[in-house]
């Protein structure tokens, strides 16, 4: 169901207004984790004064180490809810167990899938049988073909509404936190009608790859790109490493805009 040979015209996924799979590329930006009010706003602040309308945030985190920092979970995702109504920015957040994912159709605007959780069968089936777009990540170690047949999970149950997005895949190099894996975008493009997006942050590490990377995604044909921002990244719970401060933020936005116009 998900191929290019069932359905030859492209799946647009629309939230609250904004068409992601279409022509113009889209954007998903906000923290790593909700860790307060306070810190969340400051970031959604800034991405509604740049006009941008997709909004992210973990509440539920799946973390590697049981001892780090696990999210707020629903008090997370209540958080989201009210920034979300207050600039009104559409919502991505990860939802990691199956038994959550009706409840969470009262906080948030996109389902997200986690790498580690794209081979969850419950949660994908879960997440088919909902009316709500999902975002679903690629497995770290999961080749494009299990990639899709996760994504045909999802629409095996009735949802259609899916976000593909390349966050890396795990290899022997450790110059960067993951490899981006670039050319599954057109191949995801070529195969699939669904729309492709690119998480820089996740896939990367490198604070100083992420404009290179989102340039070189847009380049290569993705429908939009993800990446983590963070009033002050340095003492952040998660991704302290590699998330952009709001000024940061302002250079890396400007120059991938201006980059696009040219
Ligand atoms: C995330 O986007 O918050 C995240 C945990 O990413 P991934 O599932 O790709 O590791
Ligand atoms: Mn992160």
């Amino acid at each position: 169901l998900v191929s290019r040979e069932n359905k030859n015209e492209n799946t647009v996924v629309r939230v609250k207004g904004v068409r992601i799979g279409d022509e113009q590329p889209q954007f998903i930006f906000g923290p790593c984790s909700v860790e307060s009010y306070e810190q969340t706003r400051a970031v959604a602040k800034r991405m509604k004064e740049k006009g941008l309308k997709l909004f992210r945030g973990g509440a539920f985190k799946p973390r590697t180490s049981p001892y780090d920092f696990q999210g707020l979970g629903w008090e997370g995702l209540k958080i989201l809810k009210e920034i979300g109504e207050e600039f009104n920015l559409a919502i991505v957040s990860e939802i990691v167990h199956p038994s959550h994912i009706e409840k969470a159709l009262e906080y948030v605007d996109v389902i997200q899938i986690g790498a580690r959780n794209m081979q969850n069968f419950e949660l994908l089936k879960e997440a088919g049988r909902v009316k709500k777009p999902v975002l679903l990540k690629r497995g770290m170690s999961a080749t494009i073909e299990e990639f899709m047949l996760a994504a045909e999970y999802i629409v095996s149950k009735g949802n259609e509404e899916i976000i593909l997005c390349e966050r890396g895949i795990r290899t022997y190099e450790r110059a960067t936190r993951n490899t981006l894996d670039i050319t599954s975008v057109p191949i995801l493009k070529k195969e699939t009608h669904l729309p492709v997006i690119v998480d820089v942050t996740h896939s990367t590490g490198r604070r100083d790859l992420l404009l290179p990377a989102s340039k070189a995604a847009l380049a290569i044909g993705a429908d939009g790109i993800m990446a983590e921002v963070h009033p002050d990244p340095a003492v952040a719970l998660s991704d302290a490493r590699q998330q952009m401060d709001l000024d940061q933020f302002d250079s890396f936005f400007e120059q991938l805009i201006s980059n696009e116009r040219n």
